[in-house]
């Protein structure tokens, strides 16, 4: 499979030895190193750090989080700190909000200051295109929520979009309320920040935007809110999508009523039950866990997984015991 914001391949499985200090004491490699299975970074593509709680040492099972609105530059030093304290959880963002003037989400109390960027006309988007991707960031957020308050207009939509299309990232939207999906895909955006859950898509839409988009999961959120009709939307969404050919990667939205930047099971058991109802195959799946195909270049860190695992359903089956650690920390085993 191919689809996707960028062409990735399947993920691997290889073994390795982790060396020194990342090694577990006492591991199976014996004295030099503990011998793991090594695979993609597990990836927690929606989060928002500044409403979490992650610890400086990192999250004990996600070796990437993709925030999905934050101020850059905060987002930026939050990274670089991670980085200088030997954190194997690597950070990446989106940088703020792109939306209309008193749009969603600039009304909300959970809201960080300089995480919202108000864009009046098609004029301004390049410039707060430009100000995300000088703070750093790797895609750029649009919000269109139609039942809270003002959205971008067609034209202002398309001018973010190219202009980030432009700059070569693509632009992520939070859709909510009728119509929006279809407005997302419409004006090219590739990936939904959240599977839709506010309207069902039609077969139309569900193929339109299996061939061109990515979609982050984030199904449990409904769960958690306790809005039975919400999930039920959502998955029946998502399980259309997904039989279309749609690529979707694995997301929590951490910060919304969930605080800890850990895999999170019930996300985990969500998106596999719906995945495998749609036909997928381990390595699909495992790919959805790895970011892939929405961050397909490879990070400073990998995820390892025990010695025993061999295939993509054993590494699925494995995902709680997944630890993040940095690629300086494994060495390759001779051939
Ligand atoms: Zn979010």
């Amino acid at each position: 499979m191919s689809r996707g914001v960028w062409e990735v391949p399947a993920p691997q499985l290889r073994a390795a030895r982790l060396c020194g200090a990342a090694g577990a004491e006492g591991g199976e490699g014996g004295e030099d190193g503990e011998d793991v299975t090594v695979v993609a970074p597990l990836t927690d593509a929606h989060v928002h750090l500044e409403l979490a709680d992650l610890p400086a040492a990192g999250s004990g099972t996600l070796a990437r989080v993709l925030d999905l609105g934050g101020d850059p530059r905060r987002l930026a030093a939050r990274a670089r700190t991670a980085e200088q304290s030997g954190a194997a959880t690597e950070i990446r963002w989106a940088g703020a909000f792109l939306t209309a003037p008193g749009g969603y989400p600039t009304d909300r109390g959970w809201v960080p200051a300089g995480s919202t960027r108000e864009i009046r006309t098609p004029a301004e988007a390049a410039a707060a295109v430009a100000e995300q991707l000088s703070g750093g960031a790797c895609l750029i957020k649009v919000a269109l929520h139609a039942d809270a308050g003002p959205v971008l207009d067609d034209p202002t939509l398309s001018a973010v979009v190219d202009s980030a299309r432009g700059c070569g990232v693509p632009v992520v939207a939070h859709v909510e309320g009728p119509g929006q999906a279809a407005r997302a895909a419409a004006s090219g955006v590739r990936v939904l920040a959240h599977t839709p859950w506010t309207e069902r898509l039609d077969d139309d839409l569900l193929a339109h935007t299996a061939e061109r988009m990515v979609w982050i999961s984030t199904l449990d959120m409904h769960r958690r809110d306790g809005d039975t009709q919400a999930w039920e939307t959502a998955t029946e969404n998502l399980r259309g999508f997904l039989s279309r050919g749609g690529r979707a990667v694995y997301g929590t939205d951490l910060g919304n009523g969930l605080s800890t930047p850990e895999l999170h099971a019930p996300e985990v058991e969500a998106l596999v039950s719906v995945g495998r109802r749609a036909g997928l195959d381990d390595a699909d799946l495992l790919a959805a866990f790895t970011g892939a195909p929405l961050l397909p270049d490879h990070a400073g860190t990998v995820s390892v997984l025990p010695a025993e695992v061999r295939t993509a359903g054993e590494a699925l089956a494995a995902l709680s015991q997944s630890r993040p650690v940095r690629r300086t920390a494994l060495k390759e085993p001779p051939r």
